[in-house]
């Protein structure tokens, strides 16, 4: 697939992509101005030559009920939810996909053909795709219970990776892991060094290390220190969910105590492609102007 234009041309939809016939497509979430996922996806769409504009809608939690019937009242053909209302758009929908079900939320809808909405989460499949070939069996620690762990639980056990340990510092998020997944070993966070040396996969989901703006004071932090890292099995993938900084600092001392970095960018790109896909009625899609287009929009952060 060629471009039709630089990636600045295609994140942006101009007037001339517009047109009476244009379909809809967005994002609700409470900030959605930070987002990567209308640069991926209008750059998709106009390498596609596809007549969809993607939008980004910012949406109070008091207006998701509005604006869930709004989207559906002026024909959106689908759109992504982000936080905060990942959890709470599930009784809003008229069908949820029971993975997503499992996890607790949505973060992909689309609309059925008899009416009204059905709801997905192609994080998961976004959280796979870097670890498709994986073989089965990996002993795997998840750092963090809350919903991006869920959906990286749910992920690996469609692996059939195992035994999944997952090390919060909360109880009552981790007696919930149990309770869905009982297969689910949980460890409280100031025990997880005596599981470091079994694991091969280690999957970070707190947003320990993660940049944000105005806070420097949060930059440079890792979840696990250096000494931590170095008991891990050697050779283990270290996948940080987070991809601002890209790379994290977890990552980069992941790389170089010679094991396999995997960047949260990832995961989002996938995810995006999944559900774009899902949108255009299970079309190709071209995935790595998707990945260009978020790291050319993370580069101006
Ligand atoms: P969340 O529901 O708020 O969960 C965060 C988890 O991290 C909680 O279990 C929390 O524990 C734990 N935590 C927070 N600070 C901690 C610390 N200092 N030490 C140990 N544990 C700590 O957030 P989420 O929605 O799961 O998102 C988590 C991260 O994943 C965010 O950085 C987000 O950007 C990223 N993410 C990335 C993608 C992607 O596509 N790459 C997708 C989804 C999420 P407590 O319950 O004890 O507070």
């Amino acid at each position: 697939m060629t471009l039709k234009g630089s990636l600045e041309e295609l994140a942006e939809p101009v007037d001339g992509r517009i047109s009476g016939s244009t379909q809809l497509l967005g994002l609700i979430g409470d900030p959605v101005a930070h987002s990567l996922s209308p640069a991926m996806h209008n750059a998709a769409l106009a390498a596609m030559g596809e007549n969809y504009c993607y939008v980004p809608f910012p949406v109070a939690p008091k207006h998701l009920a509005a604006a869930v019937a709004g989207l559906a009242a002026i024909g959106v053909r689908g759109f992504n939810v982000t936080i905060p209302h990942k959890q709470a758009i599930l009784p809003l929908l008229d069908q949820i996909e029971s993975r997503a079900a499992a996890v607790g939320a949505v973060n992909t809808v689309y609309p059925l053909p008899e009416g009204g909405w059905a709801g997905t989460n192609t994080d998961i499949d976004g959280f796979v795709q870097p670890l498709l070939g994986l073989e089965k069996g990996i002993p795997t620690l998840i750092l963090g219970s809350g919903g991006a762990a869920r959906a990286a639980i749910q992920g690996c056990l469609e692996l059939g990776l195992g035994p999944v340990r997952v090390a919060g510092r909360s109880p009552n998020p981790l007696l919930a892991l149990r309770q869905t997944w009982p297969q689910v070993e949980t460890v409280n966070w100031a025990e997880l060094n005596c599981y470091l040396s079994q694991t091969r996969l280690l999957v970070n989901t707190t947003p320990v290390g993660m940049h944000k703006p105005g806070s420097p004071g949060g930059q440079g932090l890792s979840p696990l220190s250096r000494e931590q890292l170095g008991l891990l099995s050697p050779g283990a993938i270290v996948y940080d969910l987070i991809y601002v900084p890209d790379p994290t600092p977890l990552l980069r001392m992941a790389a170089e105590l010679g094991h396999t970095p995997i960047s949260g960018l990832e995961m989002l790109v996938q995810q995006g492609a999944k559900a774009l896909s899902l949108w255009l009625g299970g079309k190709p899609v071209p995935v790595e102007v998707m990945r260009q287009a978020a790291q050319h929009q993370l580069a101006q952060v």
